[in-house]
């Protein structure tokens, strides 16, 4: 079904303005605006990375599990579904899904949690989407003409505003992006979709990592037994595997036409007519029904209990965080450890944040190479790690 909300899209004059970049960019070559943000997007080295990080899977014991980047793959789908249903600006929900998680660290949350409190020691935080703001503003550096991506103003907006709102107060650097106000559609939207996404894909992995029973997900995960039940009435002889897999695919379509049709709704019951009156409202319009909204918290507990912080998983992320810690003490103890290109950062940004960011960059492999190499020296007696014991464990 296709609602109509081009009145509240970026389109028109809204889409020029959002458009706006730091440093002037080439005349158009037939690509839109967010259309060419999206191409720079896929051929950044940190959108590459994205391969080798967690998503939640940290152990390869399957091929199949998802990496961030297939995880975002699929965030794309369902964003572009949902935009596209909604006549809202597509390629600019596409391009800010194939962004979303571009400031995640290695081990997926474990390791964001991890490094969250190694810069807590030294009064500073980690925030994935303000670390994927300076990815794109400053870390990539390809261009012969300016540092960054240099992105439209609509996609950093969207960057840092899809999931959450920032105070002004707390964030002063953050001025250009609307303060106060709530982002577009296109980037409110972003968040369901991520989650929409990951729900079914974590069922799914779940299930090939052995961790989870799909006789167990059938009786304990509503939204699911609905959708598994009706694939079983429509094909009674097929295997229980299949069976859930078209069960998967179906409560994701369920979530997902709940979000386009309440979205819809919502806009409709706010009353806003233009993207400035989605922007003044006093809450996000792009959100599930209650009793959708229901079923995905039901769903996502599940998720909690049995899979995220199982006794296989808390083991994983145990080992992430020691990796991390050690590693960001290493290089804050041993700052000249660090490549000769993060000196002058760490005269403007300081230490802890410069070590914050050279960790979040790496993949799970590379930082696992680094703490391998690390543990080496320090058996060879090269130097000890200050507050560690010099003794060396067990690498990952
Ligand atoms: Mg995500």
């Amino acid at each position: 079904m296709i609602y109509n909300l081009h009145a509240c899209g970026i389109f028109g004059e809204e889409e020029r303005a959002l458009s706006a970049r730091a440093f002037p960019a080439p005349p158009s070559d037939g690509r839109t605006a967010f259309e060419r943000d999206r191409d720079r997007i896929v051929q950044a080295r940190a959108f590459r990375r994205l391969a080798g990080k967690t998503q939640v899977f940290t152990s390869r014991a399957s091929d199949h599990f998802r990496s961030r980047l297939t995880h975002t793959i699929e965030v794309a789908q369902v964003a572009r579904q949902v935009a596209g249903a909604l006549n809202l600006n597509a390629d600019m929900a596409e391009t800010l899904a194939l962004v979303h998680d571009i400031g995640h660290p290695p081990f997926g949350h474990a390791g964001e949690r991890a490094l969250d409190a190694c810069l807590k020691e030294h009064g500073l935080r980690f925030d994935h989407n303000l670390h994927a703001l300076r990815i794109v503003e400053s870390f990539e550096q390809r261009y012969a003409g300016h540092r960054g991506l240099n992105l439209t103003l609509g996609t950093r907006e969207g960057i840092i505003k899809h999931s959450r709102d920032y105070i002004i107060q707390e964030h002063p650097e953050l001025a250009e992006y609307f303060p106060g106000q709530r982002p577009p559609i296109e980037a409110q939207l972003i968040d369901l979709a991520d989650e929409i996404a990951y729900l079914t894909a974590d069922l799914d992995d779940g299930v090939e990592s052995g961790l989870l029973e799909i006789g167990h997900i059938r009786e304990q995960v509503e939204i699911l037994r609905q959708s598994y039940l009706a694939v079983e009435r429509a094909h009674p002889e097929a295997e229980e595997k299949y069976i859930f897999h078209d069960a998967l695919q179906a409560m994701q379509k369920t979530l997902i036409l709940d979000l386009i049709r309440n979205t819809a709704e919502n806009v409709v019951l706010s009353g806003a007519k233009s993207l400035q009156e989605v922007r003044a409202l006093d809450h996000r319009v792009a959100v599930l029904s209650p009793a959708a909204e229901e079923l995905r918290q039901q769903e996502k507990r599940y998720l909690y209990d049995n899979l995220y912080t199982c006794p296989a998983m808390e083991l994983e992320h145990k080992k992430a965080e020691e990796v991390i810690q050690e590693m960001f003490a290493f290089w804050v103890n041993f700052p000249e450890e660090l490549p000769e290109s993060y000196a002058e950062e760490v005269r403007s940004e300081g230490l802890a944040r410069v070590v914050a960011d050279y960790i979040a960059g790496m993949t799970d492999h590379f930082i696992l190479l680094q703490y391998a190499e690390v543990r080496r020296k320090i058996r060879l007696g090269y130097r000890s790690v200050k507050g560690h014991p010099s003794s060396a464990g067990d690498s990952l």
